[in-house]
């Protein structure tokens, strides 16, 4: 969709037809800018070049999975990585795959799953791509076992707006701050990253109902030190005794007694087009967007719980990878359900010795405001070296929120309350996930000395500042 941007004179030596409106996966943040596709690191070089004689900034975009505003950047220049998807080397002896930074998380399993490897951390959807996941620094439903992306990576391109191309590995402290940067220091051409072997295409998973917060967390420690995966889904209606009620899975790589399991086969691993056989996945948004809304969600919170606790306690089953990983996934376009106004992901991240008593009284406090999210999911996680790192010793709870004009006061509001009893438990926040945090709070959790390195960096590596995007306008990052 194209439209019109107010200041003219840069904008003679940019072509109109490159403006596009782009938004965060949310929908609720969007901008015009020029957009660009380049397909290697020479004409990443003519873009930045462009952009210092435009006078315009640059913004890096990869999938645009991001919810926010991270990925977008009014009257800028954007450069989506997403036509540098090229897999460079793969050895199916060590695992190691070398991609552009285009290459998808899908890019990644389609090539290597026949050889009986598996990406080593993936979000819950499979359409990051790599230079756009570490520029998050993304991490998985097995965060507490392996950490986050940037731990599994062994090496990285970076081309800087300061005209450096540099090779970093673990042993730099430059790749330490790239990732997680939120391409605000430089923009990751290359990456090789370990894959993690894998002896089938499936996981045994087990489904555990939960009554309330307190059997949550005594099921996460039971199997932390066992499990491959563990992730839980929260109703957030759930009230009183009932807050934190929900249901975990817990999983484990499958082991198959054959030399080439079938389940490693690509094929085996797709999605199916319909659910239950009968309705065809790309129309069940329109069925979701009838229930989207309090009283429809409430409901179907309720179902869920009960369905759950009655047919699915303690009850294993086997599951694809790609089934139990990419959940999301199997519903095209299950954002629509939020339109018009688009939804916001409120991720906070918080020590294990204070997580029950934040997340129960985030739960509180949305009940109180009547702005329960539609979906709550739990995770546990450990720390990482990463600059702008939001992983803790400690528990995520992530929370749909539907927008609409009406509500959209209040519902800051709430964030900017919640966050508040996050920062006083010493939690941290994730700007994949961000919308609504001020630079107050970034301060807070990130600390002086940490924006001050940053502000370093970027004088060293970006002396033009020419890397943003609205999120690092919003929170005063640059
Ligand atoms: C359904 C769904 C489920 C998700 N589940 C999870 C989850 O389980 N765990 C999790 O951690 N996240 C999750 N996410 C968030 C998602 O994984 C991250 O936002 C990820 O960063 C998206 O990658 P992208 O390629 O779309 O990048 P974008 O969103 O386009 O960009 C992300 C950031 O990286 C920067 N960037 C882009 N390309 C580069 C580059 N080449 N070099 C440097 N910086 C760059 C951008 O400027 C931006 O700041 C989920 C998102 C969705 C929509």
């Amino acid at each position: 969709m194209s439209a019109t941007i107010s200041n003219p004179i840069p904008a003679l030596k940019l072509p109109p037809e490159r403006i596009h409106r782009l938004e965060g996966y949310g929908m609720r943040s969007a901008a015009d800018g020029y957009l660009f596709r380049p397909t290697n690191v020479a004409e990443i070089r003519q873009i930045l070049n462009l952009a210092q004689e435009t006078h315009r900034k640059v913004v890096l975009r990869g999938a645009g999975r991001s919810y926010g505003d991270a990925n977008v950047g009014s009257e800028c220049i954007i450069v989506d990585i997403s036509r540098m998807n090229r897999i460079l080397n793969w050895d199916a002896k060590t695992g190691l795959i070398d991609c552009e930074a285009g290459v998808t998380i899908e890019g990644l399993w389609r090539t290597t799953m026949e050889d009986g490897f598996w990406p080593p951390v993936v979000s819950g959807t499979m359409f990051p791509t790599l230079g756009g996941a570490l520029g998050m620094n993304i991490h998985g439903k097995n965060s507490f076992k392996v950490g986050t992306l940037g731990d599994q990576v062994v090496e990285l391109d970076v081309l800087f707006p300061n005209g450096e191309l540099q090779t970093l590995s673990p042993s730099d402290d430059l790749f330490y701050q790239v990732i997680s940067s939120a391409g605000l220091l430089g923009i990751i051409t290359r990456a090789k990253l370990q894959m993690k072997r894998v002896h089938s295409g499936d996981v045994k998973v087990l489904a555990v109902s939960c009554d309330d917060w307190q059997q949550q967390f005594d099921c996460f420690e039971k199997y932390e030190h066992d499990a491959d995966y563990m992730v839980s889904w929260i109703d957030c209606f759930g009230r009183g005794k009932a807050n934190g009620r929900g249901q975990i899975h817990v999983a484990w790589y499958g082991n198959e007694a054959y030399d080439i399991p079938p389940t490693l086969k690509p094929e085996s691993q797709d999605l199916p087009d319909t659910i239950l056989g009968l309705v065809p996945k790309s129309v069940v948004w329109r069925f979701l967007k009838i229930l989207n809304n309090r009283p429809g969600m409430r409901f179907v919170n309720y179902a869920k719980h009960n369905a759950s606790k009655i047919l699915g306690n303690h009850k294993e089953i086997q599951q694809s990878l790609v089934g139990f990983s990419f959940l999301l996934d199997y519903v095209p376009n299950w954002r629509n359900a939020y339109l018009p106004g688009g939804f916001i992901q409120y991720q906070s991240f918080v020590p294990r010795e204070h997580a029950k008593a934040v997340f129960s009284k985030q739960i509180q406090m949305q009940q109180d405001a009547k702005l329960q999210a539609f979906l709550g999911v739990f995770k546990l996680h450990k720390p990482d070296k990463f600059m702008f790192s939001h992983a803790v010793n400690g528990y995520s709870l992530a929370l749909d929120f539907k927008v609409t004009k009406r509500n959209w006061p209040r519902l800051q509001k709430l964030c900017h309350e919640m966050n508040e009893v996050v920062l006083q438990a010493g939690g941290r926040f994730y700007f994949a996930k961000d919308s609504t945090l001020r630079p107050s709070d970034v301060r807070s959790y990130l600390g002086d000395d940490t924006l001050k390195t940053f502000k370093e960096l970027k004088a060293r590596f970006d002396p033009e500042g020419l890397l943003t995007s609205n999120l690092a306008k919003r929170l005063e990052l640059i």
